[in-house]
C-alpha cells in the first residue's frame, strides 16, 4: 500500500464519515465501525440475540430491507435474471461469465420492485472455491448499503475477489468487525480457550459450530485470534522460493544453470496475530522459511492432516538475514490444509 493509496484511503474514510452525518476524529476508520456496530448492536436489542451469527445476517440484512440470495448454479442465475428488470438485466450484462469468473457478489436497488420485493438484492455467487467465502461475501455486501444506504443509486455494484480499491477495502474492514459481533462471539471464545487453556484447532473448531456455522475456517481463524488476551499468531505456510530467488526466476536475462536451479521451501505465506502479540517483537514475516526442526514441517508432511503439537525453541526461526525473531519456548500446533499448505497457531509457553 503505497502513500498514494494511503492518502486515497483517508478521503474515502472522509467521504464516507460524511455520508453518514459522524462528526470529526483521530480515527475515522474505527468511528466507521463503532457506528455500524451501534446499527447491528440496536437490532439484537430490538430483536433479540439469535443463536448464530448466520441467523444475525439474515435478520439484520432483513431490516435493511436487503435480500440475499445464495446461487450454487447456472440455472440459479438463470431463476434470479429472470426477475430482474430488463433495463437492470442490460446493465448488469452476462453474469454467468462473471460468476464463472472472479466476482464474489453483486448488490442492486429493485429497479422496479413488486410490492412485496426488497428494495435492495444482494446475489453471493457460491459456485465452486466462492462457496467457502459465501458467509464473508455476505456481510461484506450488508456493508456497502450500511456505508451507502440511500446513496445506492447505481443500477448494481459487484465486489471482487481481488480488491484494492480504497471502498472495498474499508467495506472489508468493517465487514470483517461485523462478521463476527464482538458481543456474541467473544463470550464464545473465551469459554472454549478457557476450557483448553490455549488456542489450539479444536477451540476454532467448536467456536465455529456454536456460533458460526457458514464461516470459513480461516476468517474464524482470524477472528478468534483477534479476541485472544495473550500473544499468539495464526500462520498459513506452504512452498515458495524468497524474494531474490523470485526475482532471479522472473527475469528472463537471468538464466540458472540446471544445478542452481531454486528449490522451493516451506514458508510462511501469510502470517496475522493477536492485539498482545502485535506489541511484541517477534514477528512471523512473510516468506521466512519455516525450520526443518519445526512442528510445522512435520504438520506438512503429514498428510492425512492430523494435527500435529509440542513445544518448540522460538531461536530456530530465523529472518533470512540469519538472526533469530526471539527467544524462548512456543507451543506449536500444526494441521495440513488441502494440498499444499499446512496452517500453524503459535503461542508464547505459558509455563515456560
Ligand atoms: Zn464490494
Amino acid at each position: 500500500m503505497n502513500r498514494d493509496w494511503n492518502s486515497d484511503y483517508k478521503l474515502e474514510l472522509n467521504r464516507v464519515a460524511e455520508e453518514l452525518g459522524l462528526g470529526r476524529s483521530d480515527n475515522v476508520e474505527g468511528m466507521i465501525i463503532e457506528h455500524c456496530l451501534a446499527r447491528l448492536r440496536a437490532w439484537v436489542v430490538a430483536h433479540g440475540t439469535p443463536e448464530t451469527l448466520s441467523e444475525l445476517a439474515n435478520g439484520f440484512a432483513a431490516s435493511l430491507d436487503l435480500l440475499i440470495t445464495e446461487v450454487r448454479t447456472e440455472a440459479e442465475i438463470d431463476a434470479v435474471l429472470d426477475k430482474v428488470a430488463p433495463v437492470q438485466k442490460a446493465a448488469i450484462g452476462e453474469l454467468k461469465t462473471e460468476f464463472g469468473g472472479d466476482t464474489d457478489a453483486i448488490i442492486m436497488r429493485r429497479l422496479d420492485p413488486k410490492p412485496w420485493d426488497r428494495a435492495y438484492w444482494a446475489i453471493i455467487n457460491c459456485q465452486d472455491w466462492h462457496a467457502y467465502r459465501r458467509y464473508f461475501t455476505t456481510w461484506h455486501e450488508i456493508v456497502h448499503l450500511l456505508l451507502e444506504g440511500q446513496q445506492l443509486a447505481f443500477a448494481f455494484r459487484r465486489t471482487k475477489e481481488n480488491r484494492p480499491e480504497p471502498a472495498e477495502i474499508l467495506v472489508d474492514r468493517v465487514a470483517a468487525v461485523l462478521a463476527f459481533y464482538p458481543d456474541m462471539f467473544e463470550p464464545i471464545v473465551r469459554e472454549e480457550y478457557t476450557r483448553e487453556g490455549r488456542l489450539t484447532f479444536d477451540v476454532i473448531d467448536r467456536v465455529r459450530e456454536r456460533i458460526a456455522p457458514d464461516a470459513s475456517r480461516e476468517a474464524t481463524t482470524s477472528a478468534c485470534l483477534r479476541h485472544i488476551p495473550f500473544p499468539a499468531w495464526f500462520l498459513q505456510c506452504g512452498m515458495g522460493l524468497n524474494a531474490s530467488e523470485m526475482r532471479r526466476l522472473n527475469n528472463p536475462q537471468m538464466s540458472f544453470f540446471p544445478e542452481e536451479t531454486p528449490e522451493a521451501k516451506l514458508r510462511v505465506l501469510q502470517g496475522s496475530s493477536s492485539p498482545l502479540a502485535k506489541d511484541l517483537a517477534t514477528r512471523f514475516h512473510p516468506n521466512m522459511r519455516v525450520p526443518e526442526s519445526s512442528i510445522v514441517n512435520l504438520g506438512f508432511h503429514d498428510v492425512r492432516g492430523e494435527a500435529k503439537q509440542g513445544t518448540e525453541a522460538l531461536d530456530a526461526w530465523e529472518t533470512s538475514s540469519g538472526g533469530p525473531i526471539g527467544s524462548g519456548e512456543i507451543f506449536v500446533e500444526a494441521r495440513r490444509r488441502g494440498d499444499a499448505e499446512v496452517w500453524a497457531i503459535v503461542s508464547l509457553n505459558a509455563d515456560g
